[in-house]
């Protein structure tokens, strides 16, 4: 295992987190469509305790169509409701205030029936970084936040953005860590971008990717990068693995002196044109 957590700086994370928990009446937790579990803390529940929380299927334009639905019935089944949407277009936003007015129905009827007018509801986003926290709380404002936490050195109170008059959110996102002892995990993060592949051995990562792609999405693989050969028969053969790793790398030109493929450079090409979204939506994980 190449990836050490800093027990520090969790430690730093989590108890922010629990300081936000305290000002918030939800929680808008975000995960990454194409990989929902990989893609949130495996400690949320304990971190979060018992506040009501709607889960955001986030870069769901990025994913799987059929494999979201699938995730949304497994996160129904699990007691949760879950939203798909993309927060670079706006796309199922909609349905956010909507969702958590009705997980805030109980609270919001007591204060009715105690004569009160009910306040806005207040929430917090949290999710890992590069889950797209910011860019969602930017869209639900209508405009761009400058977030609390992207000025350094100015130390100021946490305030509140209105959204409507029926929601606000706390301006700096709780920012979780994504954590694996299983390196499937470590993977899957990195071949969506959610972690730096560095952080992991770039040819590895790829090697994972191809692996996958050339089970779940061997059509849209072939048809973007030409490939002339099969689908591999035995997906755990690293030779058909690599023999595809060297035919994306021949058709992209990389190639080195001897006419041999550069393979560092042909795994670089297919991750950033993966990630860019260019072989199409897919997913990364199923909940079965
Ligand atoms: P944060 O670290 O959680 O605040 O993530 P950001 O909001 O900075 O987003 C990380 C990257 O993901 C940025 O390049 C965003 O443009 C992109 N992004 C965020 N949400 C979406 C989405 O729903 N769909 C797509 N395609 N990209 C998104």
């Amino acid at each position: 295992m190449t990836i050490q957590w800093f027990p520090g700086h969790m430690t730093r994370a989590r108890r922010q987190i629990q300081e936000q928990l305290k000002l918030i009446d939800a929680v808008i937790e975000l995960v990454d469509a194409r990989l929902p579990l990989s893609s949130r803390n495996p400690m949320i529940d304990e971190i979060l305790g018992g506040k009501p929380r709607l889960i955001i299927l986030n870069k769901a334009d990025l994913a799987d169509a059929e494999v979201t639905r699938e995730w949304l019935a497994y996160f129904k089944r699990e007691g949760h409701i879950a939203l798909p949407v993309d927060a670079s277009t706006g796309t199922g936003m909609k349905e956010i205030p909507t969702q958590l007015k009705m997980l805030m129905k109980a609270k919001i009827d007591k204060q009715v029936s105690k004569g009160m007018n009910p306040r806005a509801i207040r929430a917090l986003i949290v999710g890992i970084p590069n889950v797209g926290k910011s860019t969602l709380i930017n869209k639900l404002a209508g405009r761009a936040v400058a977030l609390t936490g992207d000025r350094p050195g100015v130390t100021k109170g946490q305030q509140w953005i209105k959204v409507s008059k029926e929601m606000e959110l706390l301006d700096t996102p709780g920012i979780l860590w994504p954590k694996f002892e299983d390196m499937n995990v470590g993977y899957r993060l990195a071949v969506t971008g959610a972690i730096k592949a560095e952080t992991l051995n770039a040819e590895d990562v790829a090697f994972f990717g191809i692996k996958y792609l050339a089970k779940y999405y061997w059509a849209p693989f072939k048809e973007r990068f030409d490939l002339q050969c099969e689908q591999p028969t035995d997906f755990e053969n690293p030779d058909e693995i690599v023999a595809i790793m060297e035919e994306v790398g021949r058709r992209r030109g990389c190639i080195i002196s001897g006419g041999r493929v550069d393979l560092e450079k042909a795994c670089g090409t297919l991750l950033r044109e993966l990630r860019a979204g260019k072989l199409g939506r897919f997913s990364m994980e199923a909940p079965y």
